[in-house]
């Protein structure tokens, strides 16, 4: 029996594994879904996220998006998880965020700005601000911004300039030595042209630990247990059924697949659980309130020299408090360029719940995006900005003008930035939203932890990846 199981090598599940097996009195087993030896070339160019329909190392899920709107979302089936797939913007939450977080735990310190810091210190090997205060040199994770923007994303800087918006060169500042508003380039994973995962980072260096097994291409279907105690998971591994016993397990599926293995073992909401034949293990809001970050997409022709030598999807963003603006340095379409328009703090909350019993069934996923008015009221003035400053880019073609952006023009438009977290927020036992404690345990079991973006019981003001690597980092000191 191992010490500790992790179930998902994904961006969370990677840092885990390499920080528990440090200790070499410390056996750790990794298992993840998806393969574990891969075509490292295709995954780790970082001009490209290989999630088309061709893809075999990504979760697929049909979802609503809102009243009338249904997408497709995906998520990383590899090692690496999502973090291998992604778009390579590595940026820091907001110290505001974790006041936030914070609030959530009745004004508990331990997920304070201040108490997470050396976290996100400890991860990262910041090339161009690494001597600044607050900044690492020396973690796994090398982050720099682009040193040779592509002509695109140099107008869209000039123009948001020439709007009177203040620069920010270094989006992961600490709080008070940048703007909080303005525009800037993009910290990224990214190095010699290569995304940088925490399957290559932190794992791949750890691999020959005697004390750490890694198996790919296992499904893990659900948690044994022993009354509340967790001893064990059920998992598929090449058409055979088994199950591999753990003195601690720790879910590191993702927002989605954690969420959907406590379901599907009996955590969550009673009635919804008795009505496919799940036994109750312990009552739980699980999927009950989750975040995400809609996107409203603005298509403007452009021409095509303005966006060669792309390199990264996304240089440059402008900041406007719960607004994020993304002029996308690479092209879709032929000539066709897309400003996204991102409401970082929504209001709305979206719900996820089994379809059935048997894990083959995807969950259902509901974002309920702009269901609250002020998500709708906001977006509106965000897509006014955003137009004003591609009217400020000369040689571009941009929109004449929308027409008016009413309710109906932005569901038109919607889309999501694939941040969802918050499926099993973390809040104390006594929380009717809470799954996990602060430590990520699960309440109500013993020896079972999630610890990935399920847990964050907040809305983050930026991109998720790198404050999921700084909570695998913060936990490990917990669990070992
Ligand atoms: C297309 C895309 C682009 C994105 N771009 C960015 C970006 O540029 N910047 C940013 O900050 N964020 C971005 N994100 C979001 C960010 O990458 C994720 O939120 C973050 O990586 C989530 O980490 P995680 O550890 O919670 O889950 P994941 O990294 O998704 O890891 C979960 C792992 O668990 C495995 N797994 C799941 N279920 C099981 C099971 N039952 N048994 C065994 N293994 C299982 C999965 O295969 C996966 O490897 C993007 C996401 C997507 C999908």
């Amino acid at each position: 029996m191992v010490d500790t199981l992790i179930v998902g090598g994904g961006t969370a599940g990677c840092v885990l594994a390499a920080r528990l097996s440090e200790d070499p009195n410390h056996s750790v087993r990794l298992v993840e879904a998806g393969p574990v030896s891969i075509d490292a070339a295709q995954l780790l160019d970082a001009t490209r996220m290989p999630i088309g329909p061709e893809s075999t190392v990504v979760w697929r899920y049909p979802v609503d998006l809102a009243a009338s709107v249904v997408g497709n979302i995906v998520r990383g089936r590899v090692i690496g998880g999502s973090g291998a797939i992604n778009g390579g913007y590595f940026v820091r939450a907001t110290a505001a965020d974790f006041t936030a977080w914070s609030k959530e735990l009745d004004g508990a310190a331990s997920w304070s700005f201040d108490a997470v810091l050396p976290a996100y210190r400890r991860l990262e090997r910041d090339h161009d601000y690494g001597d600044r205060p607050g900044h690492g040199t020396t973690g796994p994770i090398p982050v720099r911004r682009t040193a040779d923007p592509t002509p695109l994303s140099r107008e869209f800087a000039s123009a948001c300039a020439a709007l009177g918006l203040a620069s920010i060169p270094d989006l992961n500042a600490l709080p008070g030595a940048a703007p909080a508003e303005g525009y800037g380039p993009v910290p990224c994973n990214v190095e010699h042209g290569r995304r940088v995962d925490t399957g290559t980072a932190y794992l791949a260096p750890a691999l020959a630990r005697p004390n750490l097994t890694v198996t790919g291409a296992m499904v893990v279907t659900r948690i044994r247990f022993d009354g509340t105690r967790a001893v064990g998971v059920d998992y598929l591994h090449e058409g055979r059924a088994g199950t591999l016993a753990a003195d601690h397990i720790v879910l590191c599926a993702g927002a989605i697949e954690s969420a959907a293995l406590l379901l599907r073992s009996g955590i969550g909401d009673p009635r919804q659980l008795r009505a496919l034949d799940i036994p109750v293990l312990h009552p739980a809001p699980v999927g009950a309130w989750f975040s995400d970050h809609p996107e409203i997409g603005i298509e403007y022709r452009s021409a095509a020299a303005l966006a060669s030598g792309a390199g990264i999807p996304l240089e440059y963003v402008l900041e406007l408090d719960d607004v994020e603006i993304r002029p996308y340095a690479v092209s879709f379409t032929p000539y066709i360029h897309r400003l996204g328009v991102a409401l970082m703090r929504p209001r709305s909350e979206g719900v996820l719940r089994l379809r059935s019993a048997d894990p083959v069934d995807a969950p259902l996923i509901d974002f309920r995006y702009l269901s609250a008015a002020t998500d709708r009221i906001r977006l509106r003035e965000a897509v006014t900005i955003a137009l004003e400053v591609l009217h400020g880019i000369p040689i571009l073609r941009a929109p004449e003008s929308i027409p008016e952006p009413t309710d109906a023009w932005l569901h038109a438009n919607l889309a999501t930035s694939q941040h969802l977290s918050g499926t099993c927020r973390m809040g104390g036992a006594d929380d009717e939203r809470a799954v996990v404690d602060e430590r990520c345990r699960v309440h109500g079991t013993t020896g079972l932890s999630v610890v990935d973006l399920s847990v964050v019981p907040v809305p983050l003001s930026r991109g998720p990846k790198a404050t999921t690597v700084m909570i695998a980092e913060r936990v490990s000191e917990y669990l070992t």
